[in-house]
């Protein structure tokens, strides 16, 4: 059956839904209860290669054993001080990228990336100091969730998309993805956030699929300018239509946004700007999360004390708005959001 055609033709498997596997299983005339095996033992038993689904009939898993599964390898680990875990996954065609595990007392949070590289050029962020290099496919992102999954010998609770890349410049793929982790994976659609710094139309887009994911969204600025110099991408977004489609989506989805807000000491954290931010988002259904920022090498911003953390946090509270403050985790592994960036280890 696969004389004619080049195993690196055949998408890989991960990703499926029951429904493909079913369409996959019959074109090889197998019994139809193959494609819930193939399903457990791909998303639950997480092999690596079909020719480990040792139910299958021996003839059968040696005509499919080359098809692939579409799981990356470890290439390195880091373990930080609080036990968040930093992998450097390795693709298909040598590509890097990083995923992080970051355990609390019950729950495993997975940080995933949706590309390799990103072209926002956020200043403040390690992964756009870097190259851009292409998207991740959905079975790229389902294998980190499954990669972590297994290596911590634990179920992953939440998964967030605030590795590298843009989600939503990979709109497609991480849709399947997310439909992926929610139905074969098992990972509730509330489970699952999706962080991004706004792409004109895309947040509308998304609003329409109707998902109860949680949207975050990377503010950072109080007003249009000083967001522009922060987040460049910003030039072509104004604030006030970033806001009406952040509006759009909490009336289409019912469900609140986060507002990501990376605190600069001495650039951001003024009192005026928990004012002006407090303004924009008076009556919105939304929280802000502060996130103090986690120090790169590239730019010489300064972290907030805790001090001045807590006193914007008040700040903001007094004006009504709800807020918290992020923990850092990973911090002294480069592991903690923004510190992102694969070297290539070939
Ligand atoms: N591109 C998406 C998702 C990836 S970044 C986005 O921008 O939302 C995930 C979060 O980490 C974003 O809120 C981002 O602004 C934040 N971040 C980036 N660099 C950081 C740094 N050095 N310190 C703290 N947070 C940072």
């Amino acid at each position: 059956m696969l004389d004619h055609l080049s195993v690196a033709s055949i998408p890989p498997l991960l990703g499926a839904s029951r429904t493909q596997l079913a369409n996959w299983v019959k074109q090889y005339q197998q019994p139809a209860y193959r494609a819930q095996q193939v399903h457990q033992w791909i998303y639950q038993k997480g092999v690596r290669s079909l020719s480990e689904i040792t139910v299958f009939p021996k003839q059968w898993r040696t005509e499919i054993a080359d098809i692939p599964i579409g799981r990356s390898q470890i290439n390195h680990r880091s373990i930080a001080r609080d036990g968040t875990v930093k992998y450097l996954l390795k693709l298909a065609d040598g590509q890097v990228i990083e995923t992080v595990g970051i355990p609390t007392q019950k729950r495993l949070t997975v940080c995933v990336s949706s590309q390799v590289g990103c072209p926002m050029a956020c200043d403040f962020c390690a992964t756009g100091k870097g190259q851009f290099l292409r998207n991740l496919a959905c079975h790229e992102i389902v294998d980190q969730v499954l990669t972590v999954q297994e290596d911590f010998q634990q179920r992953v609770a939440n998964v967030v998309f605030m590795g590298m890349g843009e989600p939503l410049l990979n709109q497609a793929q991480v849709l399947a993805a997310i439909r992926s982790l929610n139905q074969d994976v098992g990972i509730g659609q509330r489970s699952l956030t999706l962080s991004t710094v706004g792409i004109p139309g895309q947040i509308r887009q998304l609003a329409e699929q109707k998902l109860q994911i949680t949207l975050a969204v990377s503010l950072h600025a109080s007003n249009q300018l000083l967001r522009t110099q922060l987040v460049p991408s910003a030039q072509h977004y104004p604030l006030e239509k970033l806001l009406q489609d952040c509006q759009f989506y909490v009336a289409v989805t019912g469900r609140r946004i986060t507002f990501e807000y990376i605190v600069l000491s001495g650039v951001n954290d003024q009192p005026e700007h928990a004012v002006e931010l407090a303004h924009h988002l008076r009556g919105f259904q939304s929280h802000v999360n502060l996130i103090p920022y986690n120090p790169i090498s590239e730019v010489d911003y300064e972290r907030p004390t805790q001090k001045r953390l807590q006193e914007f946090l008040n700040c903001l509270k007094e004006q009504h708005i709800t807020a918290s403050i992020r923990r850092s985790r990973g911090l002294d592994r480069d592991a903690a959001c923004g510190q992102l960036r694969a070297t290539q280890i070939k």
